[in-house]
């Protein structure tokens, strides 16, 4: 059946649309081809990559060209390129798949993977001419040629439109003269072209440039820098000292460039959160091993309560990520879909497909990265002192997550973006915010009701603590907007606490609809520590919603005001019947301790 609009939400719309089970996608859909795929990447995964970690951790740089090389005779550069540019030109699921699956041997390879065939070829196939796409992409697709992507400068990280690298028109019209310093450029040590930001005279934006890497054009590199993690994956800076790019080598137009960098990014970003899934269901794995193993007091430490309280966390957030991710994932593909029905060119569907669900694309680098290096530090923490030894898979894992949280924009940046995009789509009128604002001050302002609802039907309890946790976030934002308007940007804490509300609603509701819906097909009975986790995700949402909200109120409101909106927050996070966080921690670990793996 042919996806319409109405099928499906809008970047956004979660927060004021119920969204039925039966309309996401979880894991549990994969197709056949998916599953295969799969499969073929796990095995490259553990054959190529996880056998060979002291390589990486030894820094070997030539080492991860050689992996990227194989990658690419395996065809997993490609899983995103159109078939007519060389690529499998396989929808936006296998792409996340291929990226989740891939990534989790070491941070240096993924990271490797990740520039190339996003940040450095995503550019090309999203914005580059036809000659462009036909002469760049067939290479970059089967790994002949390798991609990096110089945005970043010595002066300009988070305000990436600052940079002082200049491209001036040669006198005969034919060529740009590069000339400037980028910093932190993955892949920049093996790559055969960049795509390079550069300002023409006084522009307002800057411009990007494909740029072949040839040393004998103005081009020199740093020494590779000496980092916490990814340490095989090649960093440097690059130099370009009047590099000559000939004029039919600009991307899109003149000052399109910071729209590239942002929409390149926003790929980045969802891929990002896919490339930190599948560490943590190693790491819960290699956790539980561990701790099934391991005595004192004459029992093994999986059983004491503390150490299962660690598991069940650490597998309900991949079990919550995974969910989020692929539901975000399946939404893209599906506003894809649309779009190229109604006429549009891939290029374009693509890049509207994505650039709709550049909220959930910021939520989900912020959520699951974040997911990544805790549950690599609990991971450490269940190894005790072995889990500080280089001998030891964690020290690594911990190591490689921190970088998730810098690159593809800070996580700062990106939970301002969360709410900053949210606001403006609400101003534009694209989702309807102000309604459900409205109604929420009608209800604060009305009498609660005291019936008791009926919440035997699975779910229905946390559905209705779910849509409270969406009320308080209109509560707070919604008044927060009112008081500043724009300059409620000015006000980073009420973003970030706001943001960290935002991010808690999408996760938590993504991790019930996945339980729900695989509840609903496969029968609760098999799906019981999977309830659980959906479960204990919410009420982990939930006290990190009463933190924000109140940290919100107390901090911008006063008087009656304060007053009635920490009412309103006590009423919107109350629980009918409290979750006993004990047992499920516990169903969780059990469950894991048994099959001795992430098993989800
Ligand atoms: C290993 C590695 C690989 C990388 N690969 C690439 C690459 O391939 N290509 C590329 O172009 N770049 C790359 N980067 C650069 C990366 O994207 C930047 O480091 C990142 O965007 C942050 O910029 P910055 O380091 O200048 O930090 P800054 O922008 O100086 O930020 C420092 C701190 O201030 C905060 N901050 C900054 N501005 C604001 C604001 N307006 N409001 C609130 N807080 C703010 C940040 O969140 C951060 O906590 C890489 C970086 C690393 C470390």
């Amino acid at each position: 059946m042919e996806t319409t609009e109405k099928d499906i939400l809008r970047g956004g719309q979660f927060l004021v649309k119920e969204t039925l089970c039966e309309d996401v996608f979880t894991p549990e859909d994969f197709t056949e081809e998916q599953q295969m795929m799969k499969e073929s990447v796990k095995e490259f995964n553990d054959r190529e990559i996880i056998a060979n970690r002291d390589r990486f951790e030894n820094k070997d740089y030539a080492f991860t060209e050689q992996c990227m090389k194989k990658a690419g005779e395996m065809g997993f550069l490609s899983v995103a390129v159109p078939e007519e540019y060389g690529g499998m030109g396989m929808g936006f699921v296998s792409t996340m798949l291929v990226c989740d699956y891939i990534s989790s041997g070491t941070g240096s390879f993924s990271t490797a993977f990740g520039a190339h065939t996003g940040i450095g070829t995503m550019p090309i196939t999203l914005y580059g001419t036809e000659e462009q796409k036909q002469k760049y992409v067939p290479k970059l697709a089967t790994g002949e040629w390798f991609g990096a992507y110089c945005l970043t400068e010595p002066g300009a990280g988070s305000d990436a439109n600052s940079g002082k690298t200049t491209a001036t028109l040669s006198e005969d019209g034919k060529h740009y003269l590069i000339n400037g310093q980028k910093m932190w450029i993955s892949n920049a040590g093996f790559c055969n072209m960049f795509i390079v930001f550069a300002r023409i005279e006084d522009d307002k934006y800057i411009t990007g440039f494909i740029v072949e890497n040839n040393p004998e054009n103005g081009i020199t590199m740093g020494e590779e820098e000496h980092k916490l993690g990814i340490r095989a994956s090649s960093t440097r800076q690059v130099f370009f000292n009047d590099t000559k790019v000939p004029v039919e080598n600009m991307l899109a137009g003149r000052g399109e460039g910071f729209k590239i960098a942002m929409n390149a990014l926003n790929i980045g970003r969802i891929k990002l959160a896919a490339a930190c899934l599948d560490s943590q269901r190693r790491i819960t794995t290699t956790g539980v091993q561990y701790a099934n193993e391991r005595k004192q007091f004459k029992t093994p430490i999986s059983d004491f309560g503390a150490i299962k309280s660690k598991i069940a966390e650490m597998a309900t957030n991949a079990y919550v990520g995974e969910a989020a991710s692929y539901r975000a994932a399946k939404n893209i593909e599906d506003r894809i879909e649309i779009r190229l029905n109604q006429g549009n060119s891939h290029q374009e569907a693509e890049l509207k497909g994505v650039e709709e669900y550049a909220i959930e694309c910021s939520i989900l680098k912020v959520a699951v990265s974040e997911d990544v290096q805790n549950c690599a530090d609990e991971g450490i923490q269940i190894f005790g002192g072995m889990g500080f030894s280089e001998d030891t898979p964690m020290e690594a894992a911990w190591r490689d997550a921190r970088i998730a949280r810098i690159y593809e924009g800070t996580n700062e940046i990106n939970r301002m973006l969360s709410v900053g995009m949210l606001v403006k789509k609400a101003m534009k009128g694209h989702v309807d915010l102000l309604g459900p604002a409205m109604k929420v001050q009608e209800e604060l302002m009305g009498i609660p009701s005291f019936d008791t609802p009926d919440y035997s039907e699975l779910f229905s309890e946390e559905k209705a603590v779910l849509a409270n946790l969406k009320k308080v976030f209109l509560m707070v934002a919604g008044a927060a907007v009112q008081k500043f308007g724009p300059d409620l940007e000015q006000h980073q804490q009420l973003m970030m606490a706001a943001s960290n509300i935002l991010i808690e609603i999408y996760m938590a509701e993504s991790g019930i609809l996945r339980a729900e819906k695989n509840a609903k097909r496969f029968g609760a009975d098999s799906q019981k520590e999977q309830i659980a986790m959906a479960q204990l995700y919410l009420y982990n949402a939930v006290e990190i919603t009463i933190k924000n909200a109140k940290e919100g109120i107390v901090s911008f409101a006063e008087g009656d005001e304060q007053r009635m909106m920490l009412m309103g927050l006590k009423r919107f996070t109350k629980y009918t019947n409290m979750p006993n966080v004990v047992d499920l921690r516990n169903r969780i670990a059990e469950k894991v301790k048994s099959e001795n793996q992430y098993c989800f």
